[in-house]
């Protein structure tokens, strides 16, 4: 977890955050051992923004890794970089709930969850096992 953390650290000197000037950066792990990075991309109409960590997904899931088995995400920021409801949402699409998603933040000592902790009751929808 920790080489992820200090790749989510490199991810954020990406970032593109012209708007909130907090700088963050994620990386995914995925079922193949590969992992990915991502930052945060700003734009002018907020809403369209992506976080660091749907910006490293969609990376894993754009080169049809669709199992993610850890997260790390850190910012240049005071407190911890916590992924927001979205981001939650998103990660335990391809995520099982007992895997593990650190958090970090400028300065801060790395904190582990397990993301059934971090999300739990997450909204599924059952597709009858396809
Ligand atoms: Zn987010």
């Amino acid at each position: 977890m920790k080489k992820m953390m200090e790749m989510a650290e490199k991810a954020y000197e990406n970032s593109y955050s012209p708007y909130s000037g907090i700088r963050i950066g994620a990386a995914v792990k995925t079922g193949s051992g590969k992992i990915y990075t991502g930052t945060n991309i700003e734009n002018a109409s907020y809403g369209a923004t992506i976080c660091a960590e749907r910006s490293a997904v969609s990376k894993a899931v754009s080169d049809g890794e669709t199992k993610i088995t850890a997260v790390a995400v850190t910012g240049d920021m005071d407190g911890y970089a916590y992924p927001c409801g979205i981001c939650r949402q998103v990660i335990s699409e391809f995520m099982e709930a007992d895997m593990e998603i650190a958090v970090s933040g400028r300065g801060r000592e790395m904190k582990v969850f397990k993301l059934k902790d971090l999300f739990p009751n997450v909204f599924i929808i059952d597709r009858g096992g396809k």
